[in-house]
């Protein structure tokens, strides 16, 4: 290679989804925005492999369609304009009508570091919990999950415990499209291991299909009743793990006697399920007899309004097999997002405090407060998502600044949360994009700087925390997220606690409040990387991939936890949880007769802001379809390549008809990805029905009653 005088090669971390794989970058600084990417061999989430997404990144760093400038109502301007715009903004309606008024809604696309401190500012200073994140609508359901069960919000595995596994079973989860590499990492292992068992239970047929030993089409949302069902076969067929029930769990009897009740016989089980009995009986069987078993579960178990108890009939089932905290066993939440992980380490939940601590725990609040040097700490959780659009439409909440996030696409019900916007008094987004459905209705835009340009850390799904290195300077006047909130704190009297000079600063205090008085309740906590909170600016720089806990005892991480049985409840035992299953709350009826399921495409990303740039990654599908199954075509006079109108009680769109036997009759399947920036045929979330799940607040994405019928323009 004639490598160029300015060529220089960066490791940094994929912005996609939360496998978090390693790149090795090589920009050339006299070229301009151009980079090679490549998958960093060294990088233990990835040994050098991308999927199609990653490997397109270098297509998606122009300044095409960037935001390069602030504008106040449409007029470009400086940053001291329009921070000390917000600024007012912000006091003027927390004086006039108290902090509540105020909303955040943010992003798992932040860094650790920007999360960190929107959260300090907000929780902290302005003194409401009223943030929340599109995180919400991803994983919220397995946070609950894992916080019931365990004590906190802990994920046991790693991917090499996908590796040792000798039974995956992947349970909503397209695995193949929406989290490619660990995917070819299981393909891998299977090679490697033929008696390695996939199983699969989606109502789709999807790419995942392709490698399992066992697809269940099940019923939509019936995956609760499935595993109740799978905990009582393990206790008929004398599957359990007695002494591990005994010595590290409580609550059993509680959670076998209600899946008893719901689901004491498979015929039953599978009827409701739509499933033949041999086939459920094979995975119980397939289950019972194969102690190396992880659980993988994602968006469709997680989107639904009953998502927490799925999650925990999921870990109920490992914990009555005692298959946690050993090699190749164990409960395995997909997150989809690249930090949503790096998200829930520093609070970033409307129910949560830095550090994995609680809002609903005053020992916490006040820890965090000491910590923070603050007396105006929020003192109870704020509102989810869904609530706090609501709040806004309702015109409780005054002004929202929403931070890399596109709501107006991707929460349920989403023509409803348009016209909230359009209502509210103030709202300031800061995006890297000119031009999202989002962006077109702020009164203040902040240019963000963008992936290329930031600095910070990322935690993906298994714990493990990578760096992102910046690879140009900053577009136009882009920032980083954390030093626009930072100059907005300072300009309200906070200077003090927004002091920071580089990210750097951030990630030293992030760690120290993870270690700050972590014995107060006599026992450990989970989240603890406080042997990073003296670390210099050039370690820091350096910071090789690490999985937490990392402590000063513990300095190169943890591959697996809960290998002593232990747990983070107060008896330091796992709980059962009792699960009585749900059906989705919405059914279908003779107008909207079908069930419309959402979900990603394996060449998009959310909202297409960045991987809409590229022509390789439009050419996969080009357009937005709806995907419905032959009978169901005939019987409403639709042809492949027709466009058809889906509506719901909610909202329309438009989209192709796509005709697949891998669709259930009485079932649509629609991408979640097109925006008005790349259709005028309307976007899903207008159709999504925004019922959530009691605990969680995560909305139920995959269950809306849709109806369908041939487009006919006017
Ligand atoms: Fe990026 Fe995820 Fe693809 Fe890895 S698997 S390259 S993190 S999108």
């Amino acid at each position: 290679m004639t490598a160029a005088m300015n060529e220089k090669t960066i490791k940094t971390t994929c912005p996609y989804c939360g496998v978090g794989c390693g790149i090795v970058a090589t920009v050339d600084d006299a070229i301009g925005h151009q980079v090679t990417i490549q998958g960093d061999p060294d990088h233990p989430s990835n040994f050098g492999k991308l999927c199609s997404k990653g490997s397109a990144l270098g297509d998606t760093v122009s300044t095409e369609n960037r935001l390069l400038h602030p504008e106040v109502h449409c007029i470009p301007c400086d940053w001291n304009t329009a921070l000390d715009t917000v600024a007012d903004g912000l006091t003027s309606v927390i004086r006039q009508y108290g902090p509540d008024a105020i909303a955040f809604y943010v992003s798992g696309q932040l860094l650790t570091e920007d999360y960190y401190v929107v959260n300090k500012f907000m929780k902290g200073f302005i003194g409401s919990a009223n943030i929340d994140t599109n995180s919400r609508l991803c994983m919220s359901s397995a946070v609950t999950g894992y916080k019931r069960a365990f004590g906190a919000d802990a994920v046991p595995c790693s991917y090499e415990d996908l590796e040792a596994a000798e039974l995956i079973v992947l349970t909503g989860s397209n695995t193949a499209w929406c989290h490619p590499i660990v995917f070819q990492r299981i393909r891998k292992a299977k090679e490697n291991n033929p008696a390695l068992k996939i199983v699969v239970i989606d109502p789709r047929r999807t790419a995942t299909c392709d490698s399992a030993d066992l697809h269940l089409t099940i019923k939509p949302g019936m995956d609760g009743l499935l595993f109740n069902g799978l905990l009582t076969y393990l206790a008929q067929t004398d599957a359990l793990d007695n002494d591990y029930i005994a010595a590290h769990t409580q609550d059993f009897e509680w959670a076998l006697q209600s899946a008893r009740n719901t689901a004491g016989n498979i015929e039953i089980v599978a009827q409701d399920c739509g499933l033949s009995s041999a086939d459920v009986e094979k995975f119980y069987g397939w289950y019972a007899k194969t102690a190396k078993t992880v659980t993988v579960y994602s968006q469709g178990v997680n989107q639904s309004s009953s998502g927490s108890d799925k999650c925990n009939a999921i870990i109920n089932c490992h914990l009555a097999t005692g298959r946690i905290g050993k090699p190749g066993m164990g409960p395995f939440s997909f997150t989809g997002q690249p930090n949503a992980m790096g998200g829930r380490e520093v609070g970033g939940l409307a129910n949560t405090l830095a550090a994995h601590m609680e809002l609903d725990n005053p020992e916490h609040i006040d820890r965090v407060a000491r910590f923070w040097q603050t007396d105006r700490i929020a003192t109870r959780p704020g509102l989810k998502a869904v609530e706090l659009f609501d709040a806004i439409d309702a015109g409780t909440i005054k002004a929202v600044w929403i931070i890399a996030t596109n709501p107006v696409v991707t929460l349920p019900d989403a023509d409803k949360v348009k016209n909230a916007l359009k209502r509210c008094n103030l709202v300031i987004v800061s995006d890297c994009i000119k031009n999202t459905d989002t962006v077109d209705l702020a009164h203040i835009r902040l240019p963000a700087a963008g992936w290329s340009e930031k600095a910070g850390t990322v935690t993906n799904m298994e714990r493990r925390i990578s760096r992102q290195r910046p690879l140009f300077p900053f577009s136009g006047l882009a920032k980083p997220d954390w030093w626009i909130i930072s100059q907005v704190a300072a300009r309200m009297g906070f200077k003090h606690a927004f002091d920071y000079r580089s990210s750097a600063d951030i990630f030293r205090e992030h760690a120290a409040l993870s270690g700050f008085e972590n014995n107060l309740e006599g026992q450990p906590r989970d989240f603890d990387i406080s042997a990073f909170a003296d670390l210099t600016e050039d370690a820091y720089d350096r910071l090789q991939p690490v999985q937490w806990p990392v402590t000063k005892k513990n300095p190169n991480g943890t591959e697996r936890l809960f290998t002593d049985g232990k747990f983070y409840t107060a008896s330091r035992k796992a709980r059962f949880i009792a699960i009585r299953p749900r059906a989705p709350v919405n059914k279908p009826d003779p107008n909207y007769p079908f069930t419309l399921n959402t979900g990603r495409l394996r060449d998009q990303w959310h909202t297409m802001t960045r991987t809409g740039l590229s022509a390789k990654l439009n050419a996969h599908k080009p357009e937005p379809f709806v995907e419905i199954h032959p009978l169901d075509a005939a019987r409403y006079h639709l042809q492949t390549h027709d466009l058809a109108t889906i509506s719901s009680l909610w909202g329309n769109m438009i989209a192709r008809v796509v005709i697949t036997e891998n669709q259930q009759p009485g079932s649509l399947f629609v991408p979640m990805h097109w925006t008005a920036q790349f259709s005028s045929r309307g976007r899903v979330g207008a159709l999504v029905n925004p019922v959530i799940d009691p605990h969680s607040g995560q909305p139920e994405s995959k269950q809306t009653p849709a109806a369908i019928t041939p487009y006919r323009a006017l």
